[in-house]
């Protein structure tokens, strides 16, 4: 099956499943976005109003500082894929709980499966729980780690929230500085997924 159409079943098994914490309270899903095939995918924590409204992840304020820095990178958003921790907006726009992290979870990972990305980027406190349940996100933003997760190595590189960019200056100026190390981690990544052979004859070079 094609990724596109892999994602496709996933969100119509989420938009069924009526076991999905805060279903009720939210106008609709908001299963991810972006392109099947991304090499870098955006990880953020829950839908806000406008995404709620659309469907589609980061489409309010956070969103605009996104696009923002994926432009300060020449990165285009239609060649990443963003979604988030959990998929149905929180009342007033609270934390989500680790249930209802918990309970998105196997959707989430078969997303992740499908789009098998070469670099993971969280965004913020909860979706760097994820990878690193117990790092502390001043210490490790911008900061490559090598993931043992499912049984399989990933790179994932933790960010501050674009919405806490916006309330903060200072993490404005973190969060561009750690965009700026993207386009170079993402090399590396790729350089590590080529054969073994590949890489030889390119260093001889
Ligand atoms: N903040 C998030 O974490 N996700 C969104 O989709 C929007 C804002």
């Amino acid at each position: 099956m094609d990724k596109l159409k892999a994602l496709q079943k996933i969100k119509q098994e989420m938009l069924k499943d009526n076991s999905l914490p805060l279903k009720k309270e939210a106008t609709n899903l908001v299963f991810g976005d972006g392109n099947p095939n991304a090499e870098i995918f955006f990880l953020g924590e829950g839908p806000g109003y406008w995404e709620d409204q659309k469907g589609i992840p980061f489409v309010g304020n956070a969103g605009s500082l996104l696009n923002q820095l994926l432009r300060l990178i020449n990165i285009k958003r239609e060649d990443v894929f963003i979604t988030n921790v959990i998929h149905y907006r929180p009342p007033a726009n609270r934390d989500p709980t680790p249930e209802e992290i918990e309970a998105f979870s196997p959707y989430l990972d078969r997303i992740i499966a499908v789009i098998n990305p070469k670099v993971f980027v969280t965004l913020g406190r909860f979706s760097m729980g994820k990878f690193l349940p117990n790092a502390r996100i001043s210490s490790v933003h911008g900061k490559v780690h090598k993931v043992n997760w499912r049984g399989r190595k990933i790179t994932v590189v933790p960010m501050y929230h674009p919405a806490a960019a916006l309330r903060n200056n200072d993490i404005l100026r973190q969060i561009k500085e750690d965009f700026l190390k993207l386009p170079e981690i993402l090399e590396k990544a790729r350089e590590l997924e080529k054969p073994e052979q590949e890489v030889k004859q390119m260093q001889l070079i």
